[in-house]
């Protein structure tokens, strides 16, 4: 058998070196230059790729194929693979074929990693033999091969899930569905919407699928799906037949076990963290981790980087890097769990993105807003005619010392940007870092 990868990064590496194992005879191909860290991986092992290119004759051979899920199904040699009906895999799909691990799976079009990351440091705390794999940065198939686990929590874009089909979550959490890559998707939210719900596809009743019960799109999904799993329904306020909710300070779990704990022990804030916590914990109590150790997980987690995260504070003006809101819902739920007015900082790649769902909140909650994007027309048009103050920029630099102009003693500066960064900067990592490090030098 011949599997050929497309993408040489931390997927499509992992997936070459459990393939190999395996016995497939394996090709790596990527467009652009592989790093030195991944070509290493491949050289060790003797494993044949090229990069700048995708020679034709090498690939289209191929049995199988494991495709990054950064490269969209109309990349010329993908568009070709699948017109000679060559069999596209995501790395997840593939790895689980040679594991009988338990696999926890989450997706959601926000929260994913935060939630991802909460489970695995509940299950760590519990003793429990876990990796944690997917979206969040660590190859499934990598783990494996080489290091392998009884338990996975796994975090799932729904590009990853557009090439799974056979692979079953033994726990599956969905928090929510809205609006997003939907460049990806012909911009048909039905599309997006039925990727997403393919998380559940291949569960058993011994399985439990875990929803927000208050999503504009689960619930009506759920109605049409036959998939016999247990589903775990929470919602944000009390209601007949939930796994769970937030009732009068406490985070309550009906199901798979009674559970309490008091909001105000949850270490990570907001109304969104509260969903997050919920999920968390009715995935962690499924999976069989006594009641005390979730509490001690929820209570001490440390957060993750880039989401809400506090930069610090300067002449008594806080500084918030939420760089991982990508779209406008992110943003929404950052805007909502602030309690200064705020400047907000807001742009880069817009993504189809529809600015009218935080009009309201932007009115209610910001004193001005900082443009930051190759291109702002966008919000000039969405957002000029609240009457905020506005300034408009293109870089850091200039974004920075017109956000701490426009902010008073006690508010907080929210990069909170509702679009991707390529634009101005590699990556949403990289612009987080830059916003850090500019609060970071007027600190010293
Ligand atoms: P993802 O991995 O899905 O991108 P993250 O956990 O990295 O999600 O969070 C990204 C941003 O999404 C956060 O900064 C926050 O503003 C927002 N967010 C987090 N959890 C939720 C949720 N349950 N519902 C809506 N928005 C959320």
């Amino acid at each position: 058998m011949r599997l050929v990868v497309l993408g040489a990064a931390e997927s499509g590496v992992g997936a070459a070196i459990l393939a190999q194992k395996y016995g497939y005879e394996v090709f790596v191909s990527d467009m652009g230059q592989i790093k030195p860290r991944y070509r290493q991986m491949l050289d060790e092992r003797h494993i044949a790729w090229e990069e700048g290119r995708h020679t034709e004759s090498e690939v289209l051979r191929a049995d199988e194929v494991v495709k990054s899920p950064g490269i969209p199904d109309t990349a010329p040699m993908v568009a070709k693979l699948i017109a000679q009906g060559t069999p596209i895999l995501s790395e997840i799909e593939f790895a689980a074929r040679y594991t009988d691990a338990r696999m926890i799976c989450i997706t959601g079009s926000n929260g994913k990693t935060t939630t991802t990351s909460l489970i695995y440091h509940i299950l760590k705390k519990a003793g429990v033999d876990v990796g944690l794999a997917g979206n969040i940065g660590h190859s499934l198939a990598l783990q494996v091969a080489e290091q392998p686990h009884g338990t996975y929590v796994i975090e799932l874009s729904s590009f990853q899930l557009d090439n799974m089909y056979d692979f079953r979550a033994h726990i599956a959490v969905l928090l929510n569905i809205t609006p997003d890559h939907l460049d990806r998707y012909d911009f048909c939210m039905q599309n997006y919407v039925d990727s997403k719900m393919r998380i559940v596809q291949n569960q058993t009743a011994d399985d439990t699928f875990i929803y927000w019960e208050g999503d504009d799109y689960v619930p009506v999904e759920l109605k049409k799906r036959p998939e016999p799993c247990k589903r775990c329904g929470f919602s944000d306020a009390p209601q007949e037949g939930a796994a769970g909710y937030a009732a009068e300070g406490q985070l309550v779990v009906h199901a798979p076990v009674q559970f309490e704990m008091p909001l105000a022990d949850l270490s990570l804030r907001g109304k969104h963290n509260v969903r997050n916590a919920l999920a968390a914990a009715i995935a962690t109590l499924s999976a069989g981790i006594e009641p005390q150790i979730v509490r001690a997980g929820l209570a001490d987690f440390p957060g993750v980087e880039h989401r809400l995260e506090k930069a610090g504070t300067v002449r008594d003006i806080h500084f918030v890097n939420d760089s991982k809101a990508t779209n406008v819902d992110a943003c929404y739920c950052a805007l909502e769990s602030m309690d200064t007015p705020v400047v907000l900082i807001v742009g880069g790649r817009d993504k189809g993105n529809d600015y009218s769902q935080i009009v309201p909140l932007v009115q209610q909650k910001c004193r001005a807003l900082v443009y930051m994007g190759a291109d702002n027309a966008k919000l000039h048009e969405a957002f000029d005619g609240l009457g905020l103050p506005i300034a408009d920029t293109h870089s850091m630099a200039s974004c920075m010392e017109q956000a701490v102009q426009l902010a008073q003693p006690g508010d907080t500066v929210l990069l909170s940007p509702c679009c991707a960064s390529f634009d101005l900067f590699r990556n949403m990592e990289d612009r987080g870092e830059q916003f850090k490090a500019w609060v970071k030098a007027w600190q010293e």
